[in-house]
């Protein structure tokens, strides 16, 4: 089974584009974001100290991230492919991933900076059903409601727009070098992430054409 990583500017539409392609190539979807939001909610203390970072929008220690990621990855069966959104961040994280397991192909999402900044301040979701919106891309019929549940969206905490432009700080700062990291090792497709769910999921599936699948 293909073991994947996606790379890409916060507000770049890895996360949804992650659910699709996890599910047509029948790989888990590990999403570090989700796993320490989930911790978070769940008060574990490894939870509340991430939940400090992740507000301020700067990255959760490595050891934190990196002790969640090696559970997942020891689970039986675990380590046998596998889509990875949201890490690694830093280059010691793609050294430590190295060690652990073979990284098969690395997509990286491309999109110019000012559109991030709408993507992720408009972004909205369901506290309940998880769907997610944004008030100019992908709008709810109301606003302020799921078209699902009916239940009243929410905004990440970290996506107003103090801790948003500190996550495109750090991005640049700690996350692009790995675009020359894995270019380096000749795993690095770049895809263009401009445009419609639907057209950038062609995109992507088209980049992982010969992918390993077996
Ligand atoms: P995401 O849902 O991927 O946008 O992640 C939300 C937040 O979780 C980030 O802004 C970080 O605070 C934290 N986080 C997620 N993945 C990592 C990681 N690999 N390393 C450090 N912090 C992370």
């Amino acid at each position: 089974m293909p073991r994947i990583v996606l790379l890409g500017p916060p507000g770049s539409g890895k996360g949804t584009q992650a659910t699709a392609i996890a599910r047509a190539l029948g790989i888990p979807h590990l999403s570090t974001g989700d796993m320490l939001r989930a911790a978070a909610k769940a008060g574990t203390p490894l939870g509340l100290e991430a939940d400090r970072y992740m507000r301020a929008g700067e990255l959760v220690p490595d050891r934190v991230v990196l002790g969640l990621l090696a559970d997942e990855l020891h689970r039986p069966g675990g380590g046998n492919g596998f889509l990875l959104d949201g890490f690694p961040r830093t280059v010691p994280q793609a050294e430590a991933l190295g060690r652990l397991v073979r990284i098969d192909r690395v997509l990286s999402f491309e999109l110019p900076e000012e559109r991030l900044v709408d993507r992720l301040t408009g972004r909205r979701s369901c506290p309940v059903c998880g769907s997610v919106y944004n008030l100019t891309t992908q709008p709810p019929k109301d606003p302020a409601r799921c078209d699902r549940d009916g239940t009243p969206l929410v905004q990440r905490a970290d996506d107003r727009p103090e801790a948003v432009r500190t996550r495109l700080a750090v991005y640049d700062a700690q996350t692009r070098p790995l675009l020359e990291y894995y270019r380096a090792r000749g795993l690095l497709t770049r895809v263009d992430a401009q445009g419609s769910v639907a057209e950038v999921g062609a995109r992507i599936a088209n980049a992982l054409r010969d992918v390993p699948r077996g």
